[in-house]
């Protein structure tokens, strides 16, 4: 009998949390990994806003006149309103991220949804932003992602281009990586923070050196930097100020 009850445990464990990746992480179904358009490329930020790294990124991408996604946590936007408001105030594009840098796989049905329900009422209430997407951390969901309605008000999406910039490396050689795997539609995804759990400290030095060159390397392909919001034809980034 207790058999019996452990192997219906690991059969409900296996259903709620590995298919649901099965099917995004590796069959690439249910969730976004590119964008239409040949000339659109996305570039994507995670983990932030954070005080040490997202300000002085967000004056590189102006240098290079690039109009980014920010995957924000919503309690760092909470802790960090002033970012916030000058992503808006610059035309960034401001999508979900988490509530908390949690992983989803191993959280309750009701915590999950805050993932996505909570997030998305801070950042309206806070900021009137209405977000549409929703980044998981970490790219991991779980059955309860996939199904509730009050997680599908927003549109799953991962990343085309992940280049390991949460360890410390050269900027030179996160541009080689990306280089190496460009393509039309691509969705590149970067990180503000290194407060993540696997992050090394001030890895994201790395990430801010990157952007005038990546700018270049973007553009010279012939593609243009596109919010997410816009490269998916619904119109200006919502984080935009009006
Ligand atoms: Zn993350």
């Amino acid at each position: 009998m207790i058999l019996y009850i452990i192997a219906v445990i690991v059969v409900l464990f296996v259903i709620y949390s590995w298919v649901p990746n099965l099917l995004v992480r590796v069959m690439h179904l249910a969730a976004v990994r590119k964008v239409p358009g040949r000339s659109s490329v996305v570039l994507t930020f995670d983990d932030g806003p954070d005080p040490k790294y997202t300000p002085r990124l967000l004056d590189a991408l102006q240098a290079a006149g690039i109009q980014a996604t920010f995957f924000v946590i919503a309690e760092k936007a909470q802790q960090n309103p002033d970012i916030i408001e000058r992503m808006q105030i610059e035309g960034h594009d401001i999508q979900i991220h988490g509530y908390r840098h949690f992983m989803v796989p191993f959280l309750l049905p009701g915590k999950t949804v805050q993932q996505v329900a909570g997030a998305s009422q801070v950042l309206k209430q806070r900021f009137a932003i209405n977000t549409t997407w929703y980044r998981p951390t970490w790219g991991l969901c779980n059955a309860v992602t996939l199904l509730s309605p009050r997680t599908r008000s927003h549109r799953l999406i991962t990343w085309s281009i992940m280049v390991g910039d949460w360890k410390r490396t050269p900027s030179e050689t996160l541009l080689r990586r990306i280089a190496d795997k460009l393509h039309p539609g691509a969705v590149i995804v970067l990180h503000d923070s290194d407060e993540t759990f696997g992050s090394d400290e001030s890895a994201p030095e790395s990430v801010i050196a990157l952007i005038p060159s990546l700018a270049t390397l973007v553009r010279e392909h012939g593609y243009e930097f596109v919010p997410l919001i816009k490269a998916a034809g619904l119109g200006d980034p919502i984080g935009a100020a009006k």
